[in-house]
């Protein structure tokens, strides 16, 4: 297929970008690079373009002929989209209604859609299905909730035809540290701690310890790059045979707190950090955890790495990796 990916120099844009390549489509990337990388890109054209510039889209739209698009451009940390939620209303928001609007005067009837736990907010109870109410706590959750709806909408409305993911924490990195998370000024809870381990902070903090949870710090459902990537990968092939719009969790339905990821972190690292037990950030959920049996009957989507060790054991190979590139 011919397909335009949003967003794909970025984190898991890359890791789709190459499984996608390596599947034989031929792709388009576009991208600002506001946190992504060119190097990144390891299939098919690169454009440096904003989401924000429709005429420029218009442009890409009418020198390629696109069978799908891959939206992944978007800004994803949560307590900036508290501090500035505007940002995350054009970026996500007002940049998504771009797209689609682009899509929808070219025909282009495919779009796989990267959304977010954060649309449930703080649900009562621990494993969201996917028909869970959707009441997001934070600026960023609610700009891909309403994203999620211009999508449905117009799918309703035209032949456009959706998967929307909604990921829930997504780290590690391929297997063979060529690829991984290199976002500037990362927040991520196994980003952060990698970047203790190689010398890049000093230590770090545990943001709330007083949550009604195992050990009282946060639970997330932590999801392996490459088993989102191949989500993307059968999510267009369902849509290239005809299947119809869909909303799936993206998930392994277990969770990990926050003090268990940083164990396992110095664990498989054997280096001893100093981590700080403070208050609570804004917007986290207590826990947030996938029930994930849609995906797996709709996309017949089987999880490779299904393992905290392997997420964080890739996690901590690539920082290493993009560290010393970095001093080279
Ligand atoms: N977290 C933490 N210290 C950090 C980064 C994150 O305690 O330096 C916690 C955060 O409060 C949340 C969990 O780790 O409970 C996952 O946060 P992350 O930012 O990785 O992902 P989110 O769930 O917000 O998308």
């Amino acid at each position: 297929m011919k397909l335009l990916v949003t967003g794909g120099a970025g984190y898991i844009g890359s890791h789709v970008v190459r499984q996608l390549g390596e599947a034989g489509h031929d792709l388009v990337v576009y991208d600002n690079l506001s946190t992504g990388h060119r190097w990144a890109v390891q299939h098919g054209e690169f454009v440096l373009g904003d989401l924000a510039d429709r005429h420029q889209l218009e442009l890409v739209f009418a020198r390629h002929k696109f069978d799908g698009v891959l939206h992944f451009a978007a800004n994803i940390v949560v307590p900036e989209s508290v501090e500035n939620p505007l940002k995350y209303y054009s970026n996500n928001t007002r940049n998504t209604l771009n797209l689609l609007s682009v899509m929808d005067q070219f025909g282009v009837d495919k779009l796989v859609f990267s959304s977010t736990a954060a649309v449930y907010g703080m649900p009562d109870v621990v494993s969201l299905t996917e028909d869970t109410p959707l009441a997001p706590i934070n600026p960023y959750g609610a700009s891909k909730l309403m994203s999620e709806r211009m999508i449905m909408d117009l799918s309703n409305a035209s032949s456009l035809r959706h998967v929307i993911l909604r990921y829930f924490n997504v780290a590690g990195a391929n297997p063979d540290a060529k690829l991984g998370q290199a976002t500037p000024e990362a927040t991520h809870l196994i980003k952060v701690a990698c970047e203790c381990v190689n010398g890049v902070r000093p230590g770090m903090k545990i943001f709330g310890t007083d949550y009604e949870t195992r050990d009282g710090t946060c639970i997330r459902d932590y999801i392996h790059v490459e088993d989102l990537a191949k989500a993307h990968v059968i999510a267009l092939d369902y849509l290239r045979e005809g299947g119809a719009s869909e909303v799936l969790n993206c998930g392994y339905g277990r969770g990990f707190t926050v003090r268990e990821v940083i164990d396992a972190v110095k664990r498989l690292s054997g280096v001893d950090f100093p981590v700080e037990e403070s208050g609570r950030r804004a917007g986290d959920p207590a826990a947030l955890t996938a029930e994930n049996s849609r995906i797996k009957k709709v996309l017949g989507w089987i999880p490779d790495f299904d393992d905290l060790d392997v997420i964080v054991g890739t996690a901590l190979k690539w920082e290493a990796e993009w560290q010393r590139r970095q001093r080279s």
